[in-house]
C-alpha cells in the first residue's frame, strides 16, 4: 500500500527566497531539490550568492530597530499563531519533510509536532525574559540587569531534521526580539521555506525573518557575507564539526556570539545489571530513528561481557525485523539515506570494521533493489576502537557492539573521543547510575532512556561537539545579552 506524499496546500511548496517580506526568485541559477527515495526532482530553489545574502541582511538589520521594540506579549502572540499554523498543517509539513528528507511519514509528522513544541515553548517564554534588580552596596543607587536581544542572527541548519532545526533556532530568536537571516541545508530547503510562509501568515513582520537558499558550492558565498558583516551579532549553527570550527574562526574578526551544535560520537553502555529488554528498546529508539541520521545517535555500543550474547541476539532479531522502504509506504520504519555520499560513508565504515575483525550479525549491505540510497539496518559484533565506526560518526543505521569487563574501563573508552554530545547507559544500580552520569564527558546523559530531547531541556554538547544550548531558558539566553544599568542619586 502506498501513502500519498502530496500536499493539500500546494502553495506550501515554495521555490524562492523570502527577503523583506516578499518571495523573490532572485537573479541566481537554480538548485534542484530531489526525493532521496527515488532521485526524482520535487522542484528547484534559487542557488543564491552574495547579492541575495546582502539583501536579506539589509532587511533583517532594518527590521531589528522596530521588532525589538514590539512588546513581548505581542511577539508571543505572533509566535503562538505560528505554532497554531504549523500544527494545523502537520500533514502537509510531514509529507514535505518525508519527500525531501526521506524519513517515514509517521516520523515526518512526528517531527512537525516536535518542532512545534519549541515554537510554542519559546513563544510562552517571550513574556518571561525577566532581568534582575540587584541590591545596591550603597544607598541611593538602583542597579539593574536588563535582557536585550543580541541583534541580527544568522541561522545555518542541517538536513536531518529540516523542521526541528529551524524551530529550535528561529523561535527563540523571534521571542528574544532578534531578526533572522537563514540558510537552510541544500538537501532540504523546502520544509524551511514552508515554515517561513506560515510565519509570514502568522504575522511575523516583513524583514524579521529572511531565508536564502544555496547549493553546497555557493553556500560559502552566502554565509561569508554574514560572517564578515558586523551587523550580524550571532551565528547559530547545527552541522558538522569542521564547518562549525570554520564559522568560529571566521566570526572572530567581528566577535559574534556563537551557538554551535556539532557532531557527536555517543557511547551507549549496557551494564551487567541492566534491564536488557529496556536497553534493547532504548537502543532501537536512539539508534534507528531517522535511519541513524541523528546527531545524538549512539555511535558506539559497549556491552558487558556477561550479557553480551543475550543482548546481541535480542538486538539483532529486532533490527533484522525493521522494514526498510520509502516514506510513501506506511509500513516503512527506515527510509533511504539522504544522498549517495551518506551511503558511501556507511559502506566504508562497515567494510573497514569487517576488515579489522568485526562480525556482521545482521544487515551489512546496500539494498539496491529499493533504490540508490538504501542501506540495511546493521548490527556488528566485535567492534573496537581501531575501527572508523568508533572514531567518526557513521550517521546511518549501523550499531557496532564492543564487549567490556569493568566500569572504569568502559568509562575511559566512552570518553576517549574529541566529541561530547550525548551519552547513554542502562543500569539498575543507583550508586553506579550517579557515578557514571557524573563521569561521562557529554552535554547530555540518558539513564535508562533512549529519547532525550525536549523543548524545556537544554540540548547541546561539550568538547568538539560545540557550545551553546537549544531548548529551555538556556536556549533563550543564547539570543540575549545582559545590560547592566546603574542609577545614581536622583
Ligand atoms: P554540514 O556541516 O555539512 O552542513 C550543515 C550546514 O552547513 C548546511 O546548511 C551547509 O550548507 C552549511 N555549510 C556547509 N559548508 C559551509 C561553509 N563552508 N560555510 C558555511 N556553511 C556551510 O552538516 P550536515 O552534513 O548537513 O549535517 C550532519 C552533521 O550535523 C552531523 O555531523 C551531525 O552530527 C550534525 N548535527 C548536529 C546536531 C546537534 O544538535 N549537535 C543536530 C543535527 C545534526
Amino acid at each position: 500500500m502506498s501513502a500519498s506524499l502530496t500536499l493539500t496546500r500546494a502553495d506550501l511548496i515554495r521555490s524562492a527566497n523570502f527577503i523583506a517580506g516578499l518571495w523573490s526568485e532572485g537573479t541566481s541559477t537554480r538548485l534542484d531539490v530531489t526525493n532521496p527515495a527515488t532521485g526524482a526532482v520535487i522542484t528547484s530553489v534559487p542557488d543564491s550568492g552574495a547579492v541575495e545574502a546582502r539583501a536579506a541582511l539589509d532587511a533583517a538589520h532594518a527590521a531589528f530597530a522596530t521588532w525589538r521594540k514590539v512588546p513581548a506579549k505581542q511577539r508571543a502572540a505572533i509566535i503562538k499563531r505560528w505554532n497554531d499554523l504549523v500544527l494545523a498543517h502537520q500533514d502537509d509539513l510531514g509529507a514535505l519533510i518525508s519527500m525531501e528528507q526521506g524519513k517515514p511519514l509517521a516520523e515526518g509528522k512526528g517531527e512537525v509536532t516536535y518542532a512545534a513544541s519549541y515554537i510554542e515553548w519559546f513563544g510562552e517564554e517571550a513574556t518571561r525574559m525577566n532581568g534582575e534588580v540587584i541590591p545596591a552596596p550603597v544607598s541611593g543607587r538602583r542597579m539593574l540587569a536588563l535582557k536585550e536581544p543580541v541583534g541580527v542572527v544568522a541561522a545555518i541548519t542541517p538536513w536531518n531534521f529540516p523542521a526541528a532545526m529551524i524551530a529550535r533556532k528561529i523561535a527563540p530568536a523571534l521571542a528574544a526580539g532578534c531578526t533572522v537571516v537563514c540558510k537552510p541545508a541544500e538537501d532540504t530547503p523546502l520544509t524551511s521555506l514552508a515554515l517561513v510562509q506560515l510565519a509570514h501568515e502568522a504575522g511575523v513582520p516583513a524583514g524579521v525573518l529572511n531565508i536564502v537558499t544555496a547549493s553546497r558550492q555557493n553556500t560559502p558565498a552566502v554565509v561569508d557575507v554574514w560572517l564578515d558583516d558586523g551587523r550580524v551579532r550571532k551565528i547559530t549553527f547545527t552541522g558538522s564539526t569542521p564547518v562549525g570550527k570554520h564559522l568560529a574562526r571566521r566570526s572572530a574578526d567581528t566577535l559574534k556570539k556563537l551557538s554551535l551544535e556539532l557532531g557527536g560520537n555517543a557511547p551507549f553502555i549496557v551494564f551487567d545489571d541492566a534491564d536488557l529488554d529496556a536497553a534493547v528498546d532504548g537502543l532501537m529508539a536512539a539508534k534507528f530513528r531517522n535511519g541513524g541520521q541523528t546527531c545524538v545517535c549512539p555511535n558506539r555500543v559497549f556491552v558487558h561481557r556477561s550479557v553480551f550474547d543475550a543482548f546481541a541476539a535480542k538486538l539483532a532479531g529486532k533490527v533484522a525485523a525493521l522494514k526498510v522502504g520509502p516514506a510513501s509506504d506506511p509500513a516503512s520504519q527506515i527510509g533511504p539515506m539522504i544522498n549517495d555520499r551518506a551511503v558511501e560513508k556507511i559502506e566504508r565504515h562497515v567494510q573497514d570494521a569487517v576488515a579489522k575483525g568485526a562480525k556482521v550479525l545482521t544487515g551489512g549491505q546496500r539494498l539496491t533493489h529499493l533504490g540508490p540510497n538504501y542501506y540495511a539496518p546493521t548490527v556488528l559484533g566485535g567492534a573496537d576502537a581501531r575501527m572508523a565506526c568508533a572514531c567518526e560518526e557513521t550517521f546511518g543505521p549501523v550499531a557496532p557492539l564492543t564487549v567490556f569487563d569493568d566500569e572504569a574501563e568502559v568509562i575511559a573508552q566512552a570518553n576517549d573521543t574529541p566529541f561530547g554530545l550525548a551519552g547513554y547507559f542502562y543500569s539498575q544500580n543507583v550508586r553506579r547510575i550517579w557515578r557514571v552520569a557524573d563521569a561521562l564527558e557529554t552535554g547530555i546523559v540518558g539513564i535508562n532512556e533512549g529519547a532525550l530531547a525536549a523543548e524545556a531541556a537544554p540540548f547541546g554538547g561539550v568538547k568538539e561537539s560545540g557550545y551553546g544550548r537549544e531548548g529551555s531558558t538556556h536556549g533563550l539566553d543564547d539570543y540575549l545579552h545582559t545590560k547592566y544599568v546603574c542609577q545614581g542619586q536622583l
